[in-house]
């Protein structure tokens, strides 16, 4: 059965994409974290670390390092986490396979970010911009 991110991934349901290329797509957390929370996935379906194969894997990475540095300008923060799920016992819940890349400020707290809900008029914002930066 499709999960929720390989119907982004093939633009069947919305989301804020801010960079895609032939094996990746990466787009905002729609609850996220703090603004700028953004998700990686592979386009080819794997459910998670114990799973991926190691070519998407790479691929995965690539983007997140590609985007990593723009996520982090873009709202202005200092560093980042990046954060993987795998697994309901480690708090996975879409099973398809995603890095979060969650920007951090001086003093946020680490361990238990404050959500900060965006609005869908933020995202569209911000994703507008990401995408422009990720073009140059
Ligand atoms: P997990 O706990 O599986 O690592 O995280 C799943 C993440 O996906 C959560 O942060 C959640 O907010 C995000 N998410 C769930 N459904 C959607 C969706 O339909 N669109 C977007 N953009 N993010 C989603």
């Amino acid at each position: 059965m499709d999960d929720i991110f390989e119907k982004i991934a093939r633009h069947e349901v919305p989301a804020d994409i801010i960079y895609e290329d032939e094996d990746t797509v990466a787009f905002l957390d729609i609850m996220p974290d703090v603004p700028g929370h953004t998700l990686v996935i592979p386009k080819k379906k794997s459910r998670n670390i114990f799973d991926i194969d190691m070519e998407s894997w790479s691929k995965v990475a690539e983007t997140a390092r590609k985007i990593a540095p723009v996520v982090r300008d873009s709202v202005g923060a200092t560093g980042m986490q990046i954060r993987m799920n795998n697994e309901p016992s480690a708090g996975q819940v879409v099973f398809h396979l995603h890095l979060h890349l969650i920007p951090f400020h001086e003093g946020q707290e680490k361990n238990f970010p404050e959500k900060l809900p965006s609005t869908k008029e933020e995202r569209t914002q911000l994703a507008e911009k990401l995408r422009a930066l990720l073009q140059h």
